[in-house]
């Protein structure tokens, strides 16, 4: 039988590339919390409904994408493609409506589409994301953004351009979307069969086609259809991102994949990443989203970032932080008789904060110190019958290729100052 592989589109981590995730993971949280977002996590399998209902039955995501199937309780579950509903679920419950607003939240964790996977596409993938819930202000959309931005910034990576829309209110949108629809009707038939489809089920996704571009150039554009209080808030929201440095890109023709945007979409856009999958996230404000829901309405704001992708542009520019050492010291026993006292010597470097391999093996010294050495460690820790005799263990430097006897209640300051000082 052929050994069972990953279904497509689902990828392991492995322990070469856990280095790099943690430092993104990490670094996200870190950005987060600096600007007043607390953690939340929700459930990866949620009822269908909430994506039908949240994400908008017209979107690619729900039509095409979901991987939706019927419990042994009869009920459709869906693994969650997106958070935002789950988000919004879980805070506008009771639990939370006592607590000040804007509630800042942010989260990391798998989401699964069934796409079909290439690079920077997965059928499981890693989103980070942000989460303003109760108030609606220019500067909170602000805020998002600038936090989005800060995180690639400590990560290092600079070649990201931010390009931002306003997709107006409901009723501008519903203005926009009936002239797309006037503009595009006569062309149906030189339409993809997506397109087709999008005319009657969701017009504003006509702009994302990649295979009809030549249309969209001449398409209708939003901000002739946006109400003057949606076209002070889009301008108040770009006074506040030049104030805080941040070059945007006012972009027209921007539309985000899910329905329940209103005014304020963006996207962050990576040059290592291709045409259409050149975002390395996006977000914007959802202020009916609520309401689809049957929960009180409060607006929100929010973003999420693909977590593998961002990893792509990490590379490309060379930030990407390299595999850490398996360990820092390999405890190393010669002969039966010192394996009780170098197992002790591992617990007590490990007490003292460093990362410890125990080698008790039969093999030569030389063989595991070549071991020692493969694994990065930067110390070897040795002892034979004679540190056993005498109280002490040979602590032995591998990248100088020196060494020297300490005494065992020496040994951990002996250790931890030549790990410290591992290039
Ligand atoms: P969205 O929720 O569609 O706005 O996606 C936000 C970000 O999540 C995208 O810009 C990607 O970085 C990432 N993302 C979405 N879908 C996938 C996928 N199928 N594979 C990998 N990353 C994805």
């Amino acid at each position: 039988m052929p050994p069972i592989a990953a279904l497509r589109g689902m990828r392991d981590v492995l322990p070469a590339e856990s280095t790099a995730w943690r430092w993104l993971l990490d670094t996200h949280r870190r950005v987060a919390e600096a600007h007043g977002y607390r953690s939340i996590d929700t459930p990866i399998l949620e009822p269908t409904e909430l994506f039908e209902r949240g994400v908008g039955s017209g979107t690619d995501v729900v039509e095409k994408e979901m991987f939706t199937f019927v419990d042994r309780g009869g009920r459709s579950v869906t693994l969650r493609p997106e958070g935002t509903a789950s988000v919004v679920r879980a805070v506008l419950t009771p639990r939370l409506d006592q607590e000040l607003r804007p509630l800042r939240l942010h989260y990391q964790g798998p989401f699964f589409r069934n796409e079909k996977p290439q690079t920077g596409v997965q059928r499981q993938f890693t989103q980070v994301g942000i989460e303003c819930i109760g108030e609606r202000r220019p500067d909170l959309d602000a805020e998002v953004i600038e936090t989005g931005w800060r995180f690639f910034e400590a990560l290092g990576i600079g070649r990201v351009q931010l390009q931002v829309n306003s997709l107006g209110s409901v009723a501008d949108r519903a203005r926009y979307r009936d002239a797309l629809v006037a503009y595009y009707e006569p062309l149906r038939d030189q339409l993809c069969d997506d397109c087709k489809r999008r005319l009657s089920t969701n017009p504003l996704r006509l702009l994302d086609c990649k295979r009809d571009r030549r249309f969209v150039a001449d398409a209708p554009l939003i901000w002739d259809h946006l109400s003057g209080e949606s076209r002070d808030y889009f301008t108040a929201v770009l006074a506040r991102l030049e104030a805080a440095g941040i070059e945007s890109v006012s972009n027209p023709r921007l539309v985000r994949g899910l329905d329940y945007y209103a005014d304020t979409a963006f996207e962050f856009w990576h040059e290592s990443l291709q045409g259409s999958q050149n975002a390395l996230g996006g977000g914007g404000r959802y202020d009916g989203l609520a309401e689809l829901l049957d929960l009180p309405p409060e607006p929100g704001i929010g973003y999420a970032l693909g977590a593998e992708r961002i990893l792509i542009a990490a590379r490309a520019e060379g930030v990407a932080p390299s595999p850490e050492a398996v360990c820092d010291a390999v405890a190393i026993s010669v002969g039966e008789a010192a394996a009780d006292a170098i197992a002790q010597v591992a617990r007590e470097l490990r007490r003292a904060g460093l990362r410890v391999i125990v080698d008790t093996t039969e093999r030569r010294l030389d063989r595991k110190l070549r071991h020692t050495d493969r694994l990065g460690a930067r110390a070897g820790v040795i002892i034979g019958d004679d540190e056993l005799a005498a109280h002490s263990a040979v602590v032995r430097d591998l990248s100088r290729r020196s060494q020297q006897s300490v005494p065992r209640a020496l040994l951990a300051d002996a250790v931890l100052s030549l790990v410290g000082t591992a290039s």
